[in-house]
């Protein structure tokens, strides 16, 4: 497996000046460790994995990401990835997401939400001169990971700002209707759903 410290010192845990200088940057936590040490003893049994190249770790609030290269889980089928997924779920007793990177940020925050959809990106101007992109996804019900997870695993692995919105929302509608004042209120849910669907 292509990984940024050497496979040697991960399964020895003591590492050479120039692994122990990128752990002395913070380029890697202590779960990047534990994950790539974890990958490197799972190549035997997936030898599938010595080809795929290690990005980042992720602690989410809901799940544990895990990021490798583009096209490193091509050659994994469905029912690989499943088992390789539950190994990790239990030595970091988290649920487990693994996933790939993809060059551009757009495509790969397209991968972190599915099987939500991004309908609109726009971007957004800070106060002090900093950028904020602004996601909206078709609907909150298909955001299957907590948002706050969304937006650390972009801001980590992109080093990009985002914040989320949904096209259309799970509670309101539903707290709104229930509330009794349902003609107006469900014609306009309705219209809602007529716009968005072009
Ligand atoms: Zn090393």
């Amino acid at each position: 497996m292509d990984l940024p410290l050497c496979s040697f010192d991960l399964r020895t845990g003591i590492f050479c000046p120039r692994c122990s200088e990128k752990l002395e940057r913070g380029l890697y936590t202590d779960l990047d460790i534990r994950v790539m040490k974890k990958l490197v003893e799972l190549e035997k049994e997936f030898t599938k994995l010595q080809r795929a190249g290690y990005v980042r770790t992720v602690d989410g609030e809901d799940a544990v990401f895990i990021v490798l290269k583009e096209g490193s889980l091509r050659d994994l089928d469905f029912r690989e990835q499943a088992q390789l997924r539950k190994i990790l779920e239990k030595e970091l007793e988290k649920p487990v997401r693994i996933l790939e990177d993809a060059a551009d940020p757009i495509k790969f925050i397209e991968k972190v939400v599915v099987p939500a959809r991004i309908v609109a990106i726009n971007k957004i101007w800070l106060p002090d001169g900093s950028e904020e992109t602004r996601i909206i996804l078709d609907h909150e019900r298909n955001l299957k990971i907590k948002r706050e997870s969304l937006i650390r695993v972009v801001e980590e692995v992109k080093e990009m700002k985002i914040n989320i919105d949904f096209e259309k929302k799970l509670a309101v509608y539903g707290r709104t209707r229930r509330r009794g004042k349902k003609t107006t209120l469900s014609h306009e849910v309705m219209n809602n759903s007529d716009s968005s669907q072009k």
